[in-house]
């Protein structure tokens, strides 16, 4: 069965949807909630897809990473949420714990207009014996990981038979990471009557066999990503292979981005960077396969409270990270593949700043170019490495950096707490204070960073909540 054909969504389709939520069925209590949230209009895969699905088609849909994905399926599950019926009434499919906690989020968020919606997230990693308890206990919502989900179906501590809803979330990356077995598993489980919502970046063909096993007669929407003209500034520099992660200083230097992602093709070449640019002083962090879930959140949340200035990755790595503010994308590789191309530099140039977009490009990857300049209808910028000179000699730091207090969620700490301490009694103001990340187990603080060793001693001296705690500075640039 061959999906619908695609949806009027490429490009400006010639009648253009409403953007406004009130033109969709929902409730006006969720029409209050979202204009709470600040969420003025629909985003183009929300206004492409919420009418089709509120009208309970099954999807697949397609859309960059950022774009709003969550909401559009969040709200049309939870609009065929009866909240008296206490059944796993829908099950959202993530491919990684961080992933299925952002959209457990993102649900809460959006349900907070509704009567008491119980969401659960259910993730390997964490213990059976608590997850069981909270089932029993009853919930609306369950997002989880595709391995544990069935897990809990093995054991029937989790009864699927009166679902209403199943979502693939980032489903090619649950494919990337093997879970093809796993997701067969778990939508054999559900009930034939049911709206498969599949969301993916890409349309890889295995995203077309999964769909063709799971969905019915599903609706096609893809949104060609249209980076808005000039907000990202793309530069192309010819440079010999050996140049290359020495020219990747060189930008950093020239540009100055407060924080900048540098794909790089193999996990080697990772490697290789990251030493180089910790050796000339820069504060980078690298993301690759082989971190533990731990690990991972620990680079990612350094890198969001801006207190690294270059995180390195590879493509598979990167998949699925939003990061609110990003100056600059650096591919140190001009892969072969141009959707990944501009799935790359679409993470820089968001909501209303500009971005730049870097390729370092060897000569025989010239053919990776010209296919990008097809793809992207006009001619590129060639720039050369002679033209950037370091503006300042002041090397480039990152504005914050964090310190690690042992204890978290289960120490009953709270953002709040951590802020207390550090404007009360500490005598810091609360703009030397920025993002505080709550973990189970740890508190990550971002703190300016001229403050943040006498911020280590005074909060090591001082106490959170009444007791004493042990805080580190996180070393950035130690192995
Ligand atoms: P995706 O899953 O496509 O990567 P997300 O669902 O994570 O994207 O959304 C990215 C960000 O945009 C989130 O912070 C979300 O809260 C915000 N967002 C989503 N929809 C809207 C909207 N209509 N208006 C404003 N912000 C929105
Ligand atoms: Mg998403």
């Amino acid at each position: 069965m061959n999906p619908t054909p695609a949806v009027a969504a490429e490009g400006a389709p010639a009648a253009a949807p409403s953007l406004s939520f009130a033109s969709l069925p929902l409730a006006p209590a969720t029409l209050v909630n979202l204009e709470q949230l600040g969420y003025r209009q629909m985003t183009p895969i929300q206004a492409a897809s919420l009418p089709l699905a509120l009208a309970g088609h099954d999807l697949i849909a397609q859309a960059k990473t950022g774009s709003g994905k969550t909401a559009a399926f969040a709200l049309s599950l939870l609009a065929r949420l009866n909240p008296r019926r206490f059944a796993v009434q829908a099950l959202v499919l993530c491919p990684t714990r961080e992933l299925a906690d952002q959209v457990t989020q993102e649900i809460r968020r959006l349900a907070r207009g509704a009567d008491n919606i119980k969401v659960l997230t259910l993730c390997g990693g964490s213990q059976m014996r608590p997850q069981i308890s909270s089932l029993e206990h009853g919930a609306h919502v369950v997002v989880g990981t595709p391995g544990r989900i069935m897990d809990h179906l093995q054991r029937e501590s989790l009864d699927l038979s009166a679902l209403d809803t199943l979502v693939l979330d980032e489903a090619d990356r649950m494919l990337d990471m093997g879970f093809y077995d796993d997701i067969a598993f778990v939508a054999k489980a559900c009930p034939k009557q049911r709206q498969t919502l599949l969301f993916s970046a890409t349309y890889p063909e295995s995203i077309a066999g999964l769909s063709r096993a799971f969905l019915r007669q599903p609706q096609r929407i893809t949104l060609t990503e249209q980076h808005e003209a000039g907000k990202i500034r793309q530069r192309f520099y010819e440079v010999e292979s050996e140049q290359k992660l020495a020219a990747v200083g060189l930008l950093l230097k020239h540009y100055r981005p407060v924080s900048t992602l540098a794909f790089c093709n193999t996990r080697q070449q990772c490697r290789e960077l990251l030493q180089v640019l910790r050796a000339e002083g820069f504060v980078a962090l690298a993301l690759h396969g082989e971190l533990e879930q731990r690990e991972r959140d620990q680079v990612l949340i350094q890198f969001a409270n801006r207190s690294c200035s270059v995180l390195v990755a590879t493509d598979v790595a990167a998949r699925g990270l939003d990061i609110d503010q990003l100056e600059a994308v650096i591919n140190v590789d001009v892969t072969p593949d141009t959707e990944v191309h501009v799935h790359r530099i679409g993470r820089t140039g968001r909501v209303d700043q500009a971005g730049w977009a870097f390729s370092l490009v060897s000569g025989n990857q010239m053919t990776r170019v010209d296919n990008i300049e097809k793809a992207l209808g006009h001619e590129i910028e060639w720039h050369s490495l002679s033209e950037l000179e370091a503006t300042s000699g002041k090397p480039l730091q990152p504005p914050m950096a964090t310190l690690l207090i042992l204890g978290g969620r289960k120490e009953k700490i709270r953002p709040g707490d951590v802020l207390g301490a550090l404007t009360g009694d500490a005598g810091f103001s609360k703009e030397q204070i920025g993002k505080i990340n709550v973990t189970d187990t740890s508190t990550y603080v971002a703190v300016e960073r001229s403050i943040a060793r006498d911020a280590v001693r005074k909060l090591s001296a001082g106490t959170v909540k009444g007791k004493r705690v042990k805080v580190h500075l996180l070393q950035d640039r130690a192995e």
